[in-house]
């Protein structure tokens, strides 16, 4: 078993395979786009699966693949299927923005994919192309008719952002009455790549929670599963279920059993610090299993607390100018 200098137990890793995207989410990265990354500066399939097949011997056992968008990498499907095969590896999860990702739900079924985090901020085709700058909405609804008619897992995640998608929180908590889905509100965190200037948070937990229960006074708590970072609540009668995700407040830190990597190796023991080892340099470099282990091991063993003080550490003080494109959400 993997634990860190605060005996939290680590066995789930966040991969992002790459920064590039098809939306331009305001919260996430600007109207132009990031300054995308070459091909030389991301991992190889190869390289990552090296790399993961490692993490599970050492006690990985949940690994979620994310980006920027995880469907717009060439050959992603056989990526998945090859990790899926990684002998201990208990569970392979997506995050996707589900533009192209209907096609594919089929072959995820077969090689196992239990559940997809979905990202739907709006029901409204207008919002969405103000959220996303991109008219995708249609494609992304055919996504979620797949992931259900396969009977996939489905978490819709939805960014709370005063004056986008507030008049959205009531109709996305409608949807969990019929369909089986898990709709889970997150709050807005600062890393938009200076899409837009963050200023500070306007819909915390508390304020999303006082709107749903506002609505649907006899809404219940549910039991939250372990290591989970949402409150969970269902609105009895409902086929779903309504989680909110308190991102920027950090209530979770004390039971975090996750790492990130992103699509360059960089390895983040927190979202909120700025890398704390590349792996993608010490295996182009030639470091064999038994050394990338031990160096894992050290970084695993000086994980900050929370992460408050991960950002405190950041080499870069003046803020977090990052996206989540490139960190992996
Ligand atoms: N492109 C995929 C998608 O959108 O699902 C995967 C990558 S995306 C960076 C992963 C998750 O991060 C999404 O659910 C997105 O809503 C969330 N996210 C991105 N920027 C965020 C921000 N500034 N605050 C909170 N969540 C954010
Ligand atoms: Fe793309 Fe996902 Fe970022 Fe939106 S949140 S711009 S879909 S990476």
């Amino acid at each position: 078993m993997l634990l860190d200098n605060h005996g939290r137990k680590i066995n789930y890793l966040r991969l992002a395979v790459t920064d590039r995207c098809n939306l331009r989410c305001f919260y996430c990265m600007p109207e132009e786009g990031l300054q995308w990354l070459s091909r030389k500066e991301l991992m190889t399939y190869e390289e990552m699966l090296q790399m993961c097949s490692l993490l599970v011997k050492m006690g990985i056992e949940k690994i979620r693949i994310t980006g920027g968008e995880p469907f717009v990498r060439k050959d992603i499907m056989q990526f998945l299927t090859a990790l899926s095969e990684l002998e201990g590896l208990n569970e392979l999860t997506i995050t996707t923005n589900g533009v192209l990702t209907a096609p594919h739900v089929q072959d995820l079924k077969k090689i196992g994919v239990k559940s997809v985090n979905l990202s739907l901020d709006t029901l409204d085709a207008g919002r969405f192309f103000n959220i996303t700058r991109r008219d995708e909405f249609l494609d992304v609804m055919r996504t979620l008719d797949e992931l259900l008619k396969y009977g996939i897992e489905v978490k819709i995640n939805a960014v709370v952002m005063d004056g986008k998608n507030t008049e959205d929180i009531i109709p996305l908590v409608e949807l969990t009455k019929d369909l089986p889905v898990s709709v889970r509100f997150i709050e807005e965190m600062p890393f938009n790549g200076d899409g837009h200037v963050y200023g500070g948070l306007q819909w915390d937990y508390v304020r999303i929670l006082e709107e749903i229960s506002g609505r649907y006074p006899g809404i219940k708590k549910l039991v939250d599963p372990q290591y989970s970072t949402s409150y969970n609540y269902q609105v009895p009668g409902h086929k779903g279920s309504v989680g909110i995700i308190a991102a920027y407040s950090r209530t979770f830190c004390g039971t975090c059993n996750r790492v990130r990597i992103t699509p360059t190796g960089e390895l983040k023991t927190c979202l909120y610090d700025d890398g704390v080892m590349n792996i993608k340099d010490l295996l182009r470099q030639g470091i064999n299993e038994d050394a990338l282990n031990k160096a894992l091991l050290s970084a695993f063993g000086k994980r900050a607390k929370d992460g408050w003080a991960a950002e405190r550490s950041r080499v870069e003080h003046t803020g977090v100018h990052e996206s989540m494109a490139t960190i992996g959400g």
